[in-house]
């Protein structure tokens, strides 16, 4: 069995720019290649888990997620990095799979044979933290994407899903995580990205 780092896509490895339709539209974000690769090199397993919900809204399709997943993947390999799994969920209506429900974590620990023991999730969005909170691992914020939005503005209902760790990117989140220590020069305000809350 091995462990897993649960990375969520948008926001938390590729800049988030509404749905991204096309695959000139993917941009990896800063910090990402690094993390990704030094979590991965540290023994996790990188199982992307996002939320698709333009599909069944009919923004694109299956096809065109693929092409534009395969980018990200053309990109992080240029940086020496790369994935393990993909779950998404299409659906925007009620799914078992959609987060912050627990279908897609579920299938990947089947799936791929994962202890949930060591795994951690990672992503930019509440429902990020709730699915940590709900499948009952680590959740770890990062401030990339919607993250610094909702830390700054809506602090308590970050802190409300007791975040271990909230990060200024994936390059942080692998430095904590793997070192139990991050970038604590960096920090916006009391409490502070870098610190454990
Ligand atoms: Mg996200």
């Amino acid at each position: 069995m091995v462990k897993a780092a649960f990375v969520d896509r948008d926001g938390t490895i590729l800049d988030n720019m509404g749905y991204i339709n096309h695959p000139e539209r993917v941009r990896l974000l800063p910090g990402a290649s690094r993390g990704l690769r030094l979590l991965r090199e540290a023994g996790w397993k990188i199982v992307v888990i996002t939320n698709q919900g333009g599909i069944e809204r009919g923004y694109y399709t299956h096809d065109i997620l693929h092409l534009i997943n395969l980018r990200m993947l053309e990109l992080l390999w240029k940086d020496g990095a790369t994935i393990d799994a993909l779950y998404y969920c299409p659906f925007v209506s009620e799914s078992e799979l959609k987060k912050p429900n627990v279908g897609m974590i579920e299938r990947a620990v089947r799936e791929l044979d994962i202890d949930l023991e060591g795994s951690f999730i990672v992503g930019d969005q509440l429902i990020d933290l709730e699915l940590a909170n709900r499948v009952g691992c680590p959740g770890v914020f990062v401030l990339t994407g919607f993250g610094l939005g909702f830390y700054e503005y809506m602090r308590d209902k970050v802190e409300a899903l007791k975040p271990v760790y909230v990060a200024r990117d994936l390059s942080d989140v692998a430095e904590w995580v793997i070192n139990g220590e991050g970038s604590h020069h960096f920090s916006l305000k009391k409490g502070g990205v870098g610190q454990k809350l």
